[in-house]
């Protein structure tokens, strides 16, 4: 259920033996237990926890002795959140258009590992990675992290973005005779047959989903961020191949005609979808698509690319949707549509991810909802609600420890003090 990256981690702990460390029973005590999926804050609980699952959560009481205890007795407990929108495996955004290009493939593995610890230490359990510019780091990079290589949080990748020639899943802005190398060109698309061919490539080498590239985008040089990009019939084909090998897709759009083509096409998801209209929000709504909406990073691209003199276009068009997104956002909420928790951190440092919370609630979520973005809807999204995203029996032990109440103040989940990973202790 949990795609190539699931098989790699058992494979992993079968053949390093790794099920020593997990088979043992730990004890956490936690002060309080934030439980997203009955929408309650819970007095002191103690979680059971057995070969890496919460086996049971019991009554605040002693334990038998000589247990492995977790003492978090002075810290609210929440499963551990989730970033639908991530970019690991890749060199931060700097206002450059040619960063990609000045680190090296085995550089930018590097940096992805990096990246990947920082957003388990922020308290991400889990993310959905959707995209780098070289093909597969972030497939090689999901495999290291079940290797037990590197420090991460549980990924699914994408391997590559499905994009047009000079669309926003290319490096661009170059004279047109710079040779952009072949690895940052894999999901370049040309029609509808060409999206069946390389969709099938990404699956074969490792994909867990696919990520369209469905208009432009902010961070690209040359089409506004509200132009269509890919048809809606390229959108479809790489719908039927996800659907025939049990997979999803998810697009990033942010104009309207856009959305609509792709939410028609049948994707599952729409990333940033900034200028969503009523019509676009009410077919979302009727077919359960899910909008991963990223309304914290406009500010911090506002601030830094000022300071940083990033190019007018990048600017212009972070204005033109940052508010637009913010109000689309908060008419998404009131209509009940279902909202996941994604970022796009490396617009931003990684390991801010959590900065995000308090936009959310500003722009119309309770806190328990916002939570619940970042835990059981984006479980959903990935198809793993079965394992991740909550902390009820059968889950793994993927928690974190905050001081404070996040339903009173969600801004205490910027600051995590402590995170276990399939009953482990990380921080
Ligand atoms: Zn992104």
């Amino acid at each position: 259920m949990m795609g190539n990256g699931m098989r790699y981690w058992v494979a992993a702990l079968s053949v390093l033996g790794a099920g020593a460390a997990q088979a043992e029973t730990v004890y956490v005590r936690a002060g309080h237990l934030v439980d997203p999926e009955k929408g309650t804050v819970e007095g002191a609980r103690v979680l059971r926890v057995e070969d890496g699952r919460v086996a049971a959560i019991l009554p605040d009481g002693p334990v038998p002795a000589g247990a492995h205890v977790v003492d978090w007795s002075g810290y609210t407990v929440l499963p551990g959140l989730i970033d639908m929108h991530v970019h690991l495996a890749d060199a931060a955004e700097t206002g450059n258009p040619a960063e990609p290009l000045l680190h090296s493939a085995m550089e930018t593995a590097y940096i992805g590992a990096r990246n990947a610890r920082t957003t388990l230490f922020a308290g991400f359990t889990s993310v959905h990675d959707v995209g780098c510019y070289r093909a597969f780091a972030d497939v090689e990079l999901r495999n290291a992290i079940n290797r037990g290589d590197v420090i991460g949080p549980r990924m699914a990748a994408v391997g590559a973005y499905i994009t047009v020639p000079g669309g926003g899943g290319e490096v661009s802005g170059f004279a047109p005779d710079v040779q952009v190398p072949a690895d940052m060109r894999v999901g370049v698309v040309t029609s509808p047959a060409d999206v069946t061919l390389k969709v099938n490539y990404l699956f074969q080498h490792g994909a867990d989903s696919i990520k369209l590239i469905g208009t432009g985008a902010v961070f690209q040089i040359g089409a506004d961020a509200g132009m269509q990009e890919l048809s809606e019939d390229e959108m479809r084909a790489a719908v039927d191949v996800a659907r025939a090998r049990g997979s999803w897709v998810t697009v990033h759009a942010h104009g309207t005609a856009g959305i609509k083509a792709a939410i028609r096409a049948g994707v599952r998801g729409v990333e940033h979808a900034s200028m969503i209209d009523d019509e676009g929000i009410a077919m979302a709504r009727a077919r359960g698509v899910y909008l991963d909406m990223d309304i914290y990073n406009g500010d911090w691209t506002d601030e830094i690319g000022r300071r940083d003199h990033y190019p007018e276009e990048y600017m212009r068009k972070n204005t033109e949707t940052t508010l637009a997104q913010r109000q689309a956002f908060q008419k998404a909420v009131r209509a009940g549509v279902k909202l996941s928790f994604g970022t796009d951190a490396w617009v931003y440092p990684h390991g801010l991810n959590a900065r995000q919370f308090k936009y959310m609630v500003q722009w119309g979520m309770t806190p328990m909802m916002a939570i619940q973005a970042a835990t059981t809807v984006s479980a959903q999204m990935l198809g793993w609600e079965k394992d991740v995203g909550a902390l009820s029996p059968g889950h793994y032990a993927d928690m974190i420890a905050v001081a404070g109440d996040p339903t009173r103040d969600v801004t205490v989940l910027e600051h995590v003090a402590h995170v276990m990973k399939g009953g482990e202790v990380v921080k």
